[in-house]
């Protein structure tokens, strides 16, 4: 196993739609394992195949911390086919560092997909499981969301990490 490089924003990988996944090998549950452990070893409670330049529609997630009924899960082809009610939900993404913005979210949702082990998956969540899976898919369609806020915020975190960046070449020179 291993931990990948989680890609961050600007990367143009982020961008990019993912494939669906034909056929569930032995090669695509070890990449599985090891997007559970990058996801883990960045404490995070979601992770995409994208975000480690992937371009596969794979998505593996864990809201355990936030909601403990709930436990790790990985879903190959998430698609979701039926969605109700609307929701703020403050957010954060690992490939989007120090951006917590309220996206408009739906409040619940029906998941289709494949399990690792290619079973299929049918299932009903709301709450931090419905958002993440949410906001899980949408990196598959290469949506972040800095996509999902208004204009105004999305340059705000630019202009930010514009000088954060600025800032540590100066001091890289130094
Ligand atoms: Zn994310």
């Amino acid at each position: 196993m291993a931990v990948l490089e989680i890609l961050t924003y600007p990367n143009p990988l982020l961008k990019r739609p993912c494939c669906e996944v034909e056929a569930i090998d032995d090669e695509t549950r070890a990449f599985i394992k090891d997007m559970v452990e990058t996801m883990y070893s960045a404490n995070g409670i979601g992770l995409a195949a994208s975000q480690v330049g992937v371009s596969r529609k794979i998505i593996v997630l864990d809201v355990s911390p936030i909601d403990p009924q709930h436990e790790l899960m990985a879903v190959v082809n998430p698609e979701i086919v039926a969605s109700e009610g609307e929701i703020d939900h403050e957010e954060g993404c690992l490939s989007v560092p120090d951006c917590f913005e309220k996206v408009k979210r739906k409040e619940k949702v029906q998941l289709r997909g494949m399990d690792p082990d290619g079973r299929e998956i049918e299932m009903n969540a709301e709450g931090i499981l419905a958002i993440t899976l949410q906001h899980e898919i949408d990196h598959l369609n290469g949506v972040l969301i800095l996509d999902r806020i208004s204009g105004l915020k999305r340059e705000l975190y630019r202009r930010q990490l514009k000088k954060k960046k600025e800032k540590e070449k100066e001091e890289g020179e130094e």
